[in-house]
């Protein structure tokens, strides 16, 4: 394996260990199974005295079993969360492209999912990407988008279907003149708008399709290839980094939002 590269951003191994024992044990360690406090530590493994659960900092955790050095690892999620181009993170961390995005997988499958609802004004649009279509909703004026995908072409009822699960009744739905549109208030309460782009009308959809074109060069100068198949889950990451920007703000604020201990059976 190739080794890494030191760089100021990276903390050394004991900050990070202290950060990460914090977010998932709090000021003291406690046993993840019966939640006693009467826990030994030896040779960086615990033990509870009540239960006598052997365990680590990270096996109740979604990093158990990790097999990167902690420096390591923290390199490759703050290269993730600052949207360093993967080539750039295989370079700097010395691990290979596969490697790289069994970790992006595992960053990306752990961020917090939130149901979207959108409401007061909300501009609606679809697009075409690598055999998907793409119905993508944006409330104007914030940072709140929501989605949907489909392998087939958007019909009405497709459109339905978003407004259904992301946007709110009684709010006011901004389209083109596309026909899925056509009449949509009778299937879902909203004062729909549309602009006649025949007739150089933009500006009740600019930032919707906006959104696309930054959804594009996100995918591309970060991830240069993106498989047909995985893509909704870079979509959904797209959403995230545009709704969320705080949760990748560093390593720090992603971990405080996404590690914590999971119930184990
Ligand atoms: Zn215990």
């Amino acid at each position: 394996m190739k080794s890494m590269y030191h760089i100021n951003q990276i903390p050394s191994e004991r900050p990070i260990k202290k950060f990460i024992r914090r977010v998932v044990f709090g000021k003291n360690v406690f046993c993840p199974e019966c939640r006693s406090r009467k826990v030994v530590v030896f040779e960086q493994r615990y033990r509870c005295r009540a239960c006598r659960l052997k365990f680590t900092l990270l096996s109740h955790t979604w990093l158990k079993g990790m097999k990167l050095s902690y420096e390591k690892f923290w390199m490759v999620l703050w290269c993730w969360t600052t949207s360093i181009p993967v080539s750039q993170t295989t370079e700097l961390t010395g691990l290979s492209r596969q490697a790289v995005a069994h970790w992006h997988d595992l960053f990306r499958e752990h961020l917090p999912k939130d149901h979207v609802i959108l409401g007061k004004v909300v501009q609606l649009d679809e697009a075409y990407f690598k055999g998907w279509s793409l119905v993508m909703g944006k409330e104007q004026g914030t940072r709140k988008i929501a989605f949907m995908m489909w392998k087939t072409s958007v019909e009405r009822y497709h459109a339905v279907q978003f407004l259904e699960q992301h946007v709110k009744p009684g709010s006011k739905l901004c389209t083109d003149g596309a026909w899925i549109y056509r009449a949509i208030q009778h299937w879902w309460p909203v004062d729909h708008e549309w602009d006649i782009h025949k007739r150089f009308e933009f500006g009740k959809t600019s930032e919707i399709e906006g959104m696309f074109g930054i959804l594009r060069t996100f995918l591309r100068r970060m991830y240069h290839h993106v498989t047909p198949e995985k893509l909704p889950d870079y979509v959904s990451e797209f959403q995230a980094r545009f709704s969320s920007p705080e949760i990748f703000k560093d390593p720090r604020h992603y971990l405080a939002k996404t590690l914590s201990l999971v119930p184990f059976d």
